[in-house]
């Protein structure tokens, strides 16, 4: 049986569970399902289509402790093992940990100032600031969302959850703007 990735009220990713834990949640109407695949699970009872991803009806409030440090394999991870200024995917040994505003210059070790770099890149780029250098970051840094330190890892596994993971929903205002709904990018 597959996984499925869970998502909090907000769509802010939380968790992935079996498909089976995600049955009982949807069974105990505690979620509802945003994606599933062409597969149905068929029992006695019932007949489902196995989701894939599946949002919490009620928000759940998120951990302090379950935020993300801030560590070169985090870094590497947050930006897939990917060169962010040219984009190369080396060996882990041959990517390094580059502060966009150097150290020197008062840039800190922060979520939104550190990028993955290869060796040449950051070689050339030396002690400037990626202007000064000539050169681009693919995206700007951000810090990573809720429960990234899991989901990572085995983002991979599923292109759906994808956009769920990697990409910040947004609010929008509809009618008289009194209200809002949350809009998830990239939804074609
Ligand atoms: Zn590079």
């Amino acid at each position: 049986m597959g996984h499925v990735l869970v998502l909090n009220a907000t769509f802010e990713p939380l968790n992935i569970v079996t498909v089976q834990r995600a049955i009982v949640l949807l069974l105990k109407e505690k979620a509802e399902v945003i994606e599933a695949t062409e597969a149905q699970i068929r029992s006695q009872y019932l007949t489902l289509d196995v989701p894939l991803v599946i949002r919490l009806v009620y928000y759940v409030r998120v951990p302090r402790r379950l935020f993300l440090p801030l560590t070169r394999r985090t870094i590497l991870a947050r930006d897939h093992y990917t060169c962010q200024y040219c984009g190369a995917q080396p060996v882990k040994s041959r990517l390094t940990v580059d502060h966009v505003v150097p150290r020197s210059r008062g840039g800190e070790t922060d979520w939104k100032n550190v990028v993955t770099a290869c060796v040449p890149c950051n070689q050339r780029k030396g002690q400037r600031t990626p202007q000064e250098a000539g050169m681009r970051l693919l995206a700007p840094p951000q810090r990573p969302r809720y429960a990234a330190l899991v989901l990572l890892g085995k983002a991979q596994a599923h292109e759906t959850w994808r956009k769920y993971i990697y990409n910040e929903p947004k609010e929008e205002f509809i009618g008289d703007r009194t209200k809002k709904r949350i809009v998830l990018p990239n939804m074609a």
